[in-house]
């Protein structure tokens, strides 16, 4: 967190904590400690669906399993505020694995009606167990008290505050660390992720436990704020309105998370007073006017781009005045403003400012992260594995198999990748080269043979524990996690050397801020490598093409691996880049990293390959080195017959 935010927090915590005594008025404080309570949930809801890029419609039933849990303890066992609080969170992170195990099975319209089956059997269960629930009757929660101390209003209200801060600051930091990073990725590219290390299946279910933790911490205090908890809280609308919260707010941000609370606590009350909406309207519609003459100011917009907002929101506060009552529109302005949303806030209310008003920030991170060069040297020793010992096989495929329905795609191939050699896979298109990565990485398991990599069996094993023991990769279609940015990229490949847990990540542990710095150290030094040293806070998907493939390599050698395959990495790129990338690839072979190289550009294979191996329908017809396999019948029959360069 920056000294600005900083600032900002701590005003703004002033300010809430502030809030009983300036108003007195029990509605407004009990209101007011309702945003906080949604807004802690909000932020655990974020982390599965901002960053992890998941629809859960099952939050309102966690939000319930939190609350039932401080209502059954308390109603049965008489329970203190200590117990319960933890039992609350443990409990519905429980359940919040529970959510993720057939979640993780299927993705988007199907993990939304999974989820929403979730949150539908929760509010079932706590209707039918009334052994334990009271059924339909619900349960009576007083004000806890602590350490003897019977809270009141206003003790309950500073009381959820503080929770609120330290939840915000907890899940800030979650997700700032290499769990975040691990959650970002999963949603930028899955596969990615899994070829780094991070395996998809497990932060999936973390991000689910770790977003139901916060949940269950709301249900909680929900509990007690209300003082009274049944079963029909926990329902559809109530999981709609939250999702809708998150995503109106803005996602992956706290700031968007608490904005979210505030409005789905406040508007229903707003559409039911009609004085108050038409000043809401009014405001919004002068808001909206002046962030857009902003915006096309300093050419972040333009004007066609800003027309139908402004227009839009000027006529929606004529349209209040015109108004006689406000009751039968409800829940057609609801939709309206829902609709505005999708269409021209798609990064939330805090996105679309951020947008207009922040981006200067960017730049100057990049002269902060500048300073840091000086460390880049020391990257590539680190990096360097040493045991070179030419001669001997890092790899050996025996037989591969791959059959994609009729198709042989790989037929009966062979490989001998021997250490410290850079190794050309070509062929025609479709000739099974990108295939044969996708087996020796694990994407694919093959119909048939075996592979040894450094002695042991790689058939079988998941995508991330192939890569943790050594194999890394690019894609042909780049892969990058692309709303991270470059240095982050490369993070995430340094996952593997982060031994922080969510303890030490929480509480800025020394041993996590050693990892995390050495993380940037290590990743500026390899964005360095590729050439990419002022681009280290340019979001990956702003980059040119050539620059993500870079990136990408980048990103591979975090993984400090002992073989890296190349899946053409010189496509897209211009002459002098690829001459740039040529040295790279020798470099990186000169620390003693085994490189197999897919490439189309002939003149590149030739000139850096040790080995060449050619794969035409599946099958390898040649072998051997650049210049025997040039000449050898069939290959320029198959291959490069005519089109040689
Ligand atoms: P190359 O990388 O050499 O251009 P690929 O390995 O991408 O070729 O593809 C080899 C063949 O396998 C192609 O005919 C392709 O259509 C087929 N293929 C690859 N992946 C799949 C898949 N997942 N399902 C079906 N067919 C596939
Ligand atoms: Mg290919």
């Amino acid at each position: 967190m920056n000294s600005k935010s900083l600032i900002t927090g701590v005003a703004g915590a002033a300010l809430l904590a502030a809030f009983p005594l300036i108003t007195g008025n029990p509605y407004y404080i009990h209101m007011v400690g309702t945003i906080m309570i949604y807004a802690i949930l909000l932020f655990g809801l974020d982390i599965v669906v901002g960053y992890t890029g998941q629809v859960s419609l099952g939050h309102a039933g966690l939000f319930g399993v939190g609350s039932y849990t401080a209502g059954v303890l308390f109603l049965k066992l008489g329970a203190p505020l200590w117990l319960i609080i933890p039992a609350s969170i443990g409990v519905t992170a429980g359940f919040g694995a529970l959510l993720a195990l057939p979640a993780l099975r299927v993705t988007g319209p199907y993990l939304a009606m999974v989820t929403l089956a979730f949150g539908t059997i929760i509010q079932i269960l706590i209707n039918e167990m009334d052994f334990l629930t009271e059924g339909p009757l619900g349960i009576k929660v007083p004000k806890p008290s602590i350490g003897g101390f019977q809270l009141d209003e206003h003790g309950f209200y500073w009381m959820v505050l503080a929770l609120m801060v330290i939840s915000l600051v907890v899940v800030d930091r979650i997700l700032k660390s290499q769990l975040g990073r691990a959650f970002e990725a999963l949603r930028g590219s899955p596969v990615a992720s899994d070829c780094m290390g991070v395996s998809v299946y497990r932060y999936k279910v973390y991000a689910f436990v770790i977003s139901a933790g916060f949940a269950g911490l709301a249900g909680c205090l929900y509990a007690y704020s209300e003082q009274y908890i049944s079963p029909n809280t926990y329902n559809f609308e109530l999981t709609v309105l939250f999702l809708l919260a998150v995503i109106m707010g803005g996602r992956k941000t706290r700031s968007g998370a608490m904005l979210g609370a505030a409005i789905i606590v406040l508007l229903p009350k707003l559409l039911d007073d009609l004085e108050m909406f038409r000043q809401v309207a009014t405001v919004l519609a002068v808001l909206m006017a002046i962030g857009a003459v902003v915006g096309i100011l300093r050419k972040m917009t333009t004007l066609r781009q800003m027309a139908l907002p402004v227009v839009g929101t000027i006529a929606l506060a004529g349209f209040s005045f015109w108004l006689e009552s406000i009751t039968d529109w409800r829940l057609s302005i609801f939709g309206l403003m829902i609709l505005f949303v999708v269409y021209y806030l798609q990064d939330g209310i805090v996105g679309f400012a951020n947008s207009l008003f922040v981006r200067k920030g960017v730049r100057k991170n990049v002269q902060a992260m500048a300073d840091v060069d000086a460390a880049k040297d020391a990257i590539m020793q680190a990096a360097n594995t040493g045991h070179i010992e030419p001669g001997q096989d890092l790899l050996t495929a025996t037989g591969i198999l791959m059959q994609f329905g009729g198709l042989k795609a790989i037929n009966q191939v062979d490989l001998h990748i021997r250490r410290g050699t850079i190794h050309g896979l070509i062929g025609p298109n479709g000739s099974g080269k990108s295939t044969m990565m996708n087996v020796l990485t694990g994407i694919y398991v093959p119909t048939a043979g075996s592979i040894s990599f450094a002695g042991s069996s790689v058939v079988g094993r998941t995508s991330s524990d192939i890569a943790l023991s050594g194999i890394a990769r690019t894609f042909q279609n780049v892969q990058l996690f692309g709303e991270m940015t470059a240095l982050q990229n490369v993070q995430v490949g340094l996952h593997h050397t982060f031994a922080s847990n969510l303890v030490d990540v929480s509480l800025h542990s020394p041993r996590y801020k050693r990892e995390e710095a050495a993380s940037v150290v290590r990743g500026l030094g390899l964005i360095n490598f590729v050439g990419l040293g002022d681009l280290a806070q340019e979001e990956a998907r702003n980059l040119p093409y050539g620059k993500q493939r870079l990136l990408e390599i980048a990103r591979a050698l975090a993984l400090d691996p002992q073989l890296l395959l190349l899946d053409e990495p010189a496509a897209g790129l211009t002459a002098p880049d690829i001459k740039e990338l040529v040295t790279i690839i020798r470099k990186i072979r000169d620390h003693g990293i085994t490189v197999i190289l897919i490439e189309h550009h002939m003149d590149v294979v030739m000139s850096i390959c040790d080995q060449v191996s050619v794969l035409d329908f599946g099958q390898k017809i040649a072998e051997g080195k650049p210049a025997e396999v040039q000449a050898n019948e069939k290959v320029i029959e198959a291959y490069l017959g005519g089109t040689a360069t």
